[in-house]
């Protein structure tokens, strides 16, 4: 969750963007703001510049206040002194981390361990982290994985303390932290009354209410080899769309390539999907859901996505030659009809 330093001198923009409607006064304002590692933007539809700005505003300082707690690239964050000091005792934290730590552990028991918040000591291993750029050795690999585990985690919800059962244990919540910040937006709007918003991180967003003039909100489906293109663009109302892909960050050694997101079972990085997209009702769960089902491939991923309510999933794996395929979900395929024309011009075959 760090600013890249390109993105430091973007300036804050507050755009209202007109749109005819059957309101005449409709309109949409937007505010883009670094944070959370990428740029997020907040659209509002509001008949006031300045009760749109208000509550855009509190938005963003609830998402910058979340970062500051939550990112393990800041040695003063709440997570960076549990990390430091839970191996030897209970350590009391915020009810937005305890919150975001008892999802995390919920869903490391859905994805059978997929996805793990204990993932800390195995990032510091490879190297998006590490400073020496070579990949580790299985002897390193298994000495780290001692420390790796949901199960070591203990809560305890009275005291709403945490701790790690094995010393050199470390939380990262990157695979969940964005999605519960954009949830976190959402519900600061409401409270200030917004009755549409759409709050974007860096693509994976969630959006409720209507445009004006009655039009649903449109998030693109990605290209996970060449992400300016779309797949599709999928209506949303009430719903996050979140997306996770081996595209994002990635390091290459000897040409291969190696994704940000590590196999907690095995300590290696995921290889076999190139990106997971995840509709849900809270962007938190879909966040922490596309992580775990990219790391468990499509197969299993689809399957468990089936099995669970409200959930939809698209998953994109290397093809034969150059070509991706792309698998749905029941519910995806049902909720938003594909145009396999335009897949197939983007060498993507539907594989269902
Ligand atoms: P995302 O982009 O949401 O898929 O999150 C990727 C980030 O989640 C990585 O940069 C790590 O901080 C963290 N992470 C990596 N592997 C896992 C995993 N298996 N389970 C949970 N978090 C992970
Ligand atoms: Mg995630």
């Amino acid at each position: 969750m760090k600013t890249p330093s390109f993105l430091k001198g973007l300036v804050w923009l507050l755009v209202p963007v007109w749109v005819l409607s059957c309101s005449p006064k409709a309109e949409i304002y937007k505010v883009a703001k670094p944070l959370m590692g990428t740029v997020v933007e907040i659209s509002v539809v509001c008949d006031d510049a300045r009760h749109a700005s208000g509550a855009i505003q509190a938005a963003f300082n609830e998402m910058a206040r979340l970062e500051a707690m939550m990112s393990v690239f800041r040695d003063d964050s709440e997570l960076s002194r549990l990390n430091r000091e839970g191996s030897s005792r209970p350590v009391r934290v915020s009810p937005e981390l305890f919150e975001v730590i008892e999802m995390s552990l919920a869903l490391s028991r859905t994805t059978r361990g997929a996805f793990d918040i204990t993932v800390g000591p195995l990032m510091q291993l490879w190297p998006f982290y590490a400073r020496e750029k070579r990949l580790p050795s299985s002897h390193e690999i298994q000495e780290v994985l001692r420390r790796v585990g949901y199960a070591h985690v203990i809560l305890s919800p009275e005291e709403r303390t945490a701790s790690f059962a094995v010393p050199g244990m470390a939380l990262d919540l990157g695979g969940i932290a964005k999605g519960y910040a954009i949830d976190r937006a959402v519900a600061v709007l409401k409270e200030h009354g917004i009755a549409a918003a759409l709050v974007n991180a860096g693509g994976d967003v969630f959006a409720y209410g209507e445009k004006p003039g009655n039009q649903p909100w449109r998030v693109g489906l990605r290209h996970p080899r060449n992400p300016q293109e779309l797949l599709a663009a999928l209506p949303l109302a009430n719903k996050a769309v979140v997306t996770s892909g081996d595209y994002e960050r990635y390091f290459l050694v000897d040409g291969k390539r190696y994704s940000h997101i590590i196999d907690p079972r095995s300590g290696v990085t995921a290889q076999k999907t190139a990106s997971v997209t995840v509709v849900a009702s809270s962007a938190a769960y879909a966040d922490g859901l596309a992580t775990g089902i990219l790391v468990l491939g499509a197969q299993e991923g689809l399957a468990l996505v089936e099995s669970l309510p409200g959930v939809q999933a698209a998953v994109v794996t290397e093809g034969e030659q150059d070509e991706l395929a792309l698998r749905l979900s029941k519910g995806f395929r049902e909720a938003y009809p594909l145009d396999e024309r335009h897949l197939a011009a983007q060498r993507v075959r539907l594989v269902n």
